[in-house]
């Protein structure tokens, strides 16, 4: 296997799962850079948007979304976002290391394998982002986990980008999402997915667009909180 971060070839020791799975065995994480990458355990998260805290009780920012905005999906996330995670989404985002979409492959198939009578719905990017970018990096994480993936939601117009905006600028941001119109969908069952969770309202967004078209959002997933 080669690390996706350090590009260093490291032995594997193989498993059984991994015969299943040997597509996103070629470019994965070596235990060094492992080791740099937390992941979030339950009994120390916010049990509404799996931010990372001392104990279980419902966030300052989940109280908020209860008074503006009771209906929104519970939230699982997979990593913190540290620094490590900071610099490896630039390199993957920004930089264009499309390979490093199967560094969590095998954490995100077992997240999302539990959850197969929904369809995954990731968040879109515009078409100016898409064709600066060159691909979506939802559905790059999607895809190198091997999960199958339905793209129901379509963003209209770039906007400023969330990031350079102030937290009350986002909670009154104007709806950027639309229903795929090309797409049915017998399933109603929907967990729309994103890479970072930060405030949260990218999701909600999204939600609010899925609800009104009459699709129940069982959960929202990001790779990282
Ligand atoms: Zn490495
Ligand atoms: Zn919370």
């Amino acid at each position: 296997m080669i690390c996706g971060v350090c590009l260093k070839e490291s032995p594997q020791l193989w498993q059984l799962t991994d015969l299943i799975s040997v597509s996103f065995q070629a470019v994965g994480l070596c235990r060094h850079c492992q080791r740099k990458f937390h992941f979030l355990k339950e009994e120390n998260v916010c049990p509404a948007c799996c931010r990372r805290q001392k104990n279980k009780t419902c966030c300052t920012d989940c109280q908020k979304w209860r008074h503006f905005y009771p209906e929104k999906a519970p939230h699982e996330a997979l990593l913190v976002y540290n620094e490590a995670l900071a610099s490896w989404m630039e390199s993957y985002k920004f930089r264009g290391a499309y390979h490093l979409r199967f560094s969590f492959a095998q954490n995100i198939q077992q997240a999302l394998s539990k959850l197969q009578d929904c369809v995954f719905v990731p968040i879109p990017l515009s078409p100016q982002r898409l064709q600066q970018r060159g691909f979506n990096q939802v559905t790059g994480l999607l895809a190198g986990a091997g999960l199958p993936y339905t793209e129901l939601l379509v963003k209209s117009a770039e906007t400023t980008p969330q990031s350079q905006r102030t937290r009350q600028e986002r909670l009154q941001l104007p709806q950027v999402f639309q229903i795929n119109p090309r797409i049915t969908l017998s399933c109603q069952k929907v967990i729309l997915i994103d890479d970072i969770y930060t405030t949260g309202t990218t999701l909600v967004q999204g939600q609010k667009a899925l609800q009104q078209a009459g699709f129940q959002v069982v959960k929202t997933f990001s790779l990282a909180r």
